[in-house]
């Protein structure tokens, strides 16, 4: 199973890096896991879109889905027969916000005449060839789902967006690597009381880690203009072990 960081931005980007963006391959599939601004770019030197098994979204903020909308430039301006287009999986209940967006930039079937739109049921595992992904709900300001995946008889887990939460734990268990977001540099950061809490601390990264016995912790989709240098020595603090930070266009072998 392998990871490549397409993305590792936080919603306000870090200057020359795209914001959320992974591919996943294991299994013989190979799927986008989120698409935030700057990522179809990112993808397109490696990739091109039809190389893709699908693209998941883990929820309806614009620094996780908004390059959807450049990603349907990629393709012709006719409609492709639908069993040709490329599969397009949605958070519960975004079809409304979709087709606001695809008005918004002018084409009310922006997506519908390219991708093959589907949501998921936030439970149940999604498939693609020989690798599962099974969604896993989280807290954040906005419905979110994390994804657990498996290929290969190896495990990586992604909490997308995020607070300290019962889910991560269901979500990080035994995994192999969690990719764990750690926006925030204190606490001042997050939404104050009575608002709940949507982001993590790199520490609460590393205290999820340790507790669900992930074998490897990296942090992602936080600011790095200090070298990340504090948070990961917070995260690895916590974690009892070495955390590593996301890199923009590194793959990993899980
Ligand atoms: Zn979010
Ligand atoms: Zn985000």
């Amino acid at each position: 199973m392998r990871l490549t960081v397409l993305g590792r931005s936080p919603a306000s980007p870090n200057p020359g890096e795209a914001c959320a963006g992974y591919l996943v391959e294991g299994g013989g599939a190979r799927a986008l896991v989120d698409i935030g601004p700057g990522v179809v770019a990112q993808l397109l030197v490696r990739h091109h879109p039809d190389e893709l098994d699908a693209v998941v979204v883990s929820h309806m903020h614009a620094d996780h889905m908004l390059d959807l909308v450049t990603l349907r430039y990629v393709y012709p301006w006719r409609a492709q027969p639908r069993d040709r287009r490329l599969r397009v999986v949605m958070p519960p209940g975004s079809a409304d916000q979709l087709l606001d967006l695809a008005r918004g930039v002018g084409n009310a079937r922006h997506f519908e005449d390219s991708f093959r739109l589907s949501e998921h049921d936030g439970s149940r595992p999604l498939t693609f060839g020989g690798l599962t992904m099974t969604p896993v709900e989280t807290v954040h300001f906005i419905p979110c789902w994390g994804f657990r995946m498996e290929a290969d008889g190896r495990r990586l887990s992604y909490t997308a967006d995020t607070a300290p939460c019962g889910g991560l734990e269901d979500l990080a268990h035994d995994t192999d690597l969690l990719l764990s977001e750690a926006t925030l540099r204190s606490l001042d950061e997050d939404a104050q009381p009575p608002e709940g809490r949507g982001h993590l601390l790199p520490a609460e990264a590393g205290e999820v880690a340790r507790r669900a016995g992930a074998r490897r912790l990296m942090l992602t989709h936080l600011p790095v203009e200090d070298g990340a240098v504090a948070a990961r020595e917070a995260a690895s603090s916590a974690f009892g072990g070495e955390a590593e930070v996301a890199e923009p266009d590194q793959t990993y072998e899980i």
